[in-house]
């Protein structure tokens, strides 16, 4: 039977490596559900959206065709047809995605399009977000919340950035959790049902096995 595995969590804890080695072992489809608010807002920031304004974010959150493919060995997105996995990764859209994330009318946008492509996950789905074991689906059959030091974030985070500034990407990574813990609509919180991994002193090998081992028991 179909099995969804939701993992939650800060930027730099490991969510995306862990999720996307999980799926692949398990025979599970795998969705990154920040590449789809990053697409967005990429999209917003592309057509010249006022994102300090939440009401003209809100009047164009359904326009956008935003399409994810959920293979874990080679996750897709694209936004109107257009690829969008380089463009989503840049400073810019990190600085930016927490105000566009925070508007109800995107949130309850790209829950739907998230709950549609977990019910087409024949297998099951590993889902990734901030959101997922508390509001996306809380039915899930295994809740994941992952944490790690701010330290050990930064420097997972600069690793993957090469040569970027440890002490401002621990700036930038605190300052986005801050945002998105502290919105409104669905803010980054650990489910009452979530196993805590706090992945600061385990390689990235410990945290899939341990994983693993928890939606197979
Ligand atoms: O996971 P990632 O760091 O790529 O997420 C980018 C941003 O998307 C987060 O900082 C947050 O603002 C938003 N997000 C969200 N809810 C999710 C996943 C991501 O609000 N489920």
């Amino acid at each position: 039977e179909s099995v969804i595995v939701a993992i939650d969590g800060p930027a730099g804890t490991g969510k995306s490596s862990t999720s996307k080695a999980v799926a692949a072992a398990l025979g599970l489809s795998y969705l990154d559900t920040g590449a789809q608010y990053r697409a967005i807002t990429w999209w917003m920031v592309s057509k010249g959206i006022d994102l300090s304004d939440p009401a003209r974010i809100a009047a164009v959150a359904d326009q956008p065709a935003i399409v994810s493919g959920t293979d874990p060995a080679a996750p897709t997105i694209t936004v109107d047809g257009v690829d969008a996995s380089g463009p989503i990764r840049t400073q810019e859209v990190s600085s930016k995605v927490s105000a566009v994330s925070a508007v109800p009318e995107v949130r309850t946008r790209i829950t739907d399009l998230q709950r549609e492509i977990a019910a087409a996950a024949v297998a099951g789905i590993v889902v990734e977000g901030r959101d997922i074991g508390t509001t996306v689906l809380p039915d899930a059959d295994l809740k994941i919340f992952l944490t790690a030091s701010a330290e050990a974030r930064a420097a997972r985070r600069s690793g993957e950035l090469k040569g970027a500034d440890l002490a401002a990407t621990r700036e930038a990574l605190i300052k986005r959790d801050a945002a998105d813990s502290s919105r409104k609509t669905s803010p980054l919180a650990k489910a009452d049902d979530a196993i805590e991994v706090d992945t600061t002193e385990l390689t990235l090998q410990q945290v899939i096995d341990h994983v693993i081992a928890l939606v197979r028991s």
